[in-house]
C-alpha cells in the first residue's frame, strides 16, 4: 500500500550512503574496524562499559542467557505484552519462562509486584522490556533482583537513547540488548547491540557471538594472530562492516531524531485527550523514568475504550491512507506458547493488549503528517466518539 502516513519510516540520506560506499573501497566486508569504531561510539553513547554488534536483538538476548549461564531447569521472569524475541531467547537456552503482568494501562511495562510473585527457587533473572522506550519499574525491579540474587536482562529494543535515573536505559540491569532492525530507532536494515558493565559476561559473549574462537578472521588480517582454538559452544552471531557503517552514520542522527519523537509525542498526547482514549504513560511517573524527555518515544499507542471495534478504527485509518498496528499480541496466548505453557492468565496484559492501537511516529514525520492522524483519529467516527467519554475518563 501507499501510505499517505506510514507506521514507521526510515531517517536516511547521504550520509548512509557515503558510509556503504565507504566500506565497498575498502574491500572488508565482515567485522572489523567499522564495527570496533560502531562499537566504541556506542558504548560512549550509553555510557556503557562494552558494546558487542550483533546480528540482531533476537540473538543479543540468547547471548545474554547464555553469558549468564542460564540453561535448562531454570527460570527467567518476562513480559507477555512484548515482541515474541524476548522469551523466545530463553527458550534456546533451555531454560523456561514465567510471565507476569504489566503495570497497568497508564504504564504498559512489567509490574514489580508481579515479578515477585512468579519468583521461584529456580528463577534466575527477570527480562525488562522497555515498551515504547519508557523506562521499566527499574528502582523496584533492581531492587526486586538484588534481594533474591536474580540478573536483570533490559530488553532495549525500543530504547535507544533513552534514560531512567539520568543513565542510558540498557546499562541499568546485568545487560541489555539493543534492535537496529529497519523499523527501530536506529536502523541497519538487521543488527544489534549487547551492552554490559561486567567484564566476565563481555568476555563470554565476545566469544560466543564469533563460534567460541579465541580470535577473529580481522585479528588474523591484521597480522596480530596466526591460527585460533575454540574454547566453547559458539555461534555466528556477527554483524558486518556494511551494518556497523550504517549504525555509525545513524548512530549520529539519534539524538535529534529522538528529540523529533518527543516532539510529536508531545503534540499527540495534547491533541488526543478528552475523546474517550486512554494515553498509556502520559503523566506516569513522571519526572522519573516515564516523561518523554527521558523516553525514547519509539512506539505511540493508544487504548480504545474496552468495548470499541478496534478493526473498525483501524479500517477508518487505512482509508484515510494511515498505516497503524498492533503492539503486541500477547505471546502468553501465540498457539505454541499456549501448548508449551497452558493456563497462563494475565489480566491486565490480556485487557490493555485487546485495545491497543499503534499510532504513526518517526522522526521524518512532517507536521502535517501528524496533523493528518490526529484529525482521522479524532473524526474516529463512530468507533470513539460514540462512547460516554466521562465513563472511561473517570475511571
Ligand atoms: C524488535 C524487537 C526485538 C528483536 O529485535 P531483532 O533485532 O529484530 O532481533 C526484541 N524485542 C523487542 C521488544 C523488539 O521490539
Amino acid at each position: 500500500m501507499d501510505w499517505l502516513v506510514p507506521l514507521a519510516d526510515l531517517d536516511y540520506g547521504a550520509e548512509e550512503e557515503t558510509a556503504v560506499r565507504d566500506v565497498l573501497h575498502s574491500r572488508w566486508l565482515t567485522m572489523g574496524g567499522v564495527t570496533q569504531e560502531f562499537e566504541n561510539e556506542f558504548a560512549q553513547f550509553t555510557g556503557a562499559r562494552h558494546a558487542i554488534a550483533v546480528s540482531n536483538a533476537t540473538v543479543a538476548l540468547h547471548l545474554a542467557m547464555l553469558a549468564l549461564g542460564i540453561g535448562p531447569g531454570d527460570e527467567v521472569i518476562a513480559p507477555s505484552l512484548t515482541f515474541v524475541a524476548t522469551t523466545n531467547a530463553v527458550l534456546y537456552a533451555g531454560a523456561d519462562v514465567r510471565f507476569a503482568d504489566i503495570v497497568g494501562p497508564c504504564d504498559l511495562t512489567i509490574a514489580p509486584a508481579e515479578i515477585e510473585k512468579q519468583i521461584t527457587p529456580r528463577t534466575r533473572a527477570i527480562v525488562v522490556m522497555h515498551y515504547g522506550g519508557y523506562a521499566g519499574r527499574m528502582d523496584a525491579i533492581l531492587d526486586i533482583a538484588a534481594r533474591h540474587k536474580l540478573a536483570v536482562i533490559e530488553d532495549a529494543a525500543h530504547a535507544p537513547g533513552a534514560k531512567f535515573d539520568g543513565r542510558a536505559l540498557g546499562t541499568l540491569g546485568d545487560v541489555g540488548c539493543f534492535s537496529f532492525f529497519s523499523n527501530k530507532n536506529l536502523s541497519t536494515g538487521e543488527g544489534g547491540m549487547l551492552v554490559t558493565g561486567r567484564d566476565d559476561l563481555a568476555a563470554k559473549v565476545r566469544l560466543l557471538r564469533s563460534h567460541g574462537m579465541t580470535t577473529l578472521t580481522w585479528d588474523r588480517h591484521q597480522g596480530h594472530a596466526h591460527s585460533y582454538d575454540v574454547t566453547a559452544l559458539g555461534y555466528n552471531y556477527r554483524i558486518d562492516e556494511l551494518r556497523s557503517a550504517l549504525g555509525r552514520a545513524q548512530l549520529a542522527k539519534l539524538e535529534k531524531g529522538n528529540a523529533r519523537r518527543r516532539e510529536i509525542t508531545a503534540r499527540y498526547w495534547d491533541a488526543l485527550e478528552g475523546i474517550g482514549l486512554e494515553l498509556p504513560f502520559r503523566g506516569a511517573f513522571r519526572g522519573a523514568g516515564g516523561s518523554p524527555a527521558a523516553s525514547a518515544c519509539h512506539l505511540f499507542p493508544v487504548l480504545l475504550p474496552p468495548d470499541a471495534d478496534r478493526a473498525a478504527f483501524m479500517d477508518g485509518l487505512r482509508a484515510a491512507g494511515i498505516q497503524t498496528s498492533i503492539h503486541y499480541p500477547p505471546i502468553h496466548c501465540f498457539s505454541y506458547y499456549r501448548e508449551r505453557y497452558p493456563g497462563v492468565a494475565l489480566p491486565l496484559t490480556e485487557a490493555v493488549a485487546a485495545r491497543e492501537v499503534t499510532l504513526p511516529l518517526y522522526p521524518t514525520m512532517s507536521d502535517a503528517q501528524v496533523e493528518m492522524v490526529i484529525a482521522a483519529v479524532r473524526a474516529g467516527g463512530p468507533v470513539v466518539r460514540n462512547h460516554r467519554l466521562n465513563e472511561v475518563e473517570t475511571r
